[in-house]
C-alpha cells in the first residue's frame, strides 16, 4: 500500500468468519452487564476530573486516570431518537418504533433503547426493561 498521491492502493478481498471469535467484556463490561441484571445503569467515575462515563470504561480519556469508582447513574433523558416505519424490506410495520441515544445528565456517553410513547428530544424517560437495548418509557 502506498501513500503517495496519484497512486492506486492495493486492496484484497476476503471472508472473515467473525462468529468463530469470542470476546471478553473485560471489568468494566462485566460490572455493566451486572448492573443491568440487578436493574441499574452503573457508570464510572473519575476521581481526578469528576467525569463519569457510559458505559463504563478502565480509563479516564481526559486525563488518561485509571478509573475504579462506580456510581449508579440516575435521571435518563432522550438525546437524540429515529422513528421506523417500514421494514428492511418496505413493509409498513402495524405500529412505528422509535429507537433512542439514551443519556444521563453529565455523564459521557449513552445508551441506545428502544421507546415506549412518543419520542422527543430531552423527554425524561424511565428504563422499564434492562435488556440489550433498553426499553424506556416517555414520563
Ligand atoms: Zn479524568
Amino acid at each position: 500500500m502506498s501513500w503517495d498521491k496519484g497512486k492506486e492502493t492495493k486492496s484484497w478481498k476476503d471472508i472473515m468468519e467473525a462468529e468463530k471469535y469470542v470476546y471478553t467484556l473485560g471489568e468494566a463490561g462485566e460490572k455493566f452487564l451486572e448492573g443491568l441484571k440487578e436493574g441499574k445503569i452503573y457508570g464510572r467515575k473519575c476521581r481526578k476530573c469528576g467525569r463519569v462515563y457510559v458505559p463504563p470504561r478502565m480509563y479516564c480519556e481526559d486525563c488518561f486516570e485509571e478509573l475504579d469508582e462506580y456510581v449508579t447513574l440516575r435521571s435518563p433523558y432522550i438525546d437524540s431518537f429515529t422513528t421506523i416505519y417500514y421494514d428492511d424490506e418496505g413493509n409498513k410495520l402495524d405500529k412505528p418504533v422509535s429507537i433512542a441515544i439514551i443519556r444521563f445528565e453529565g455523564v459521557k456517553g449513552g445508551l441506545l433503547a428502544y421507546v415506549e410513547g412518543e419520542a422527543n428530544q430531552n423527554k425524561n424517560v424511565e428504563i422499564i426493561s434492562y435488556d440489550i437495548p433498553l426499553k424506556v418509557k416517555v414520563v
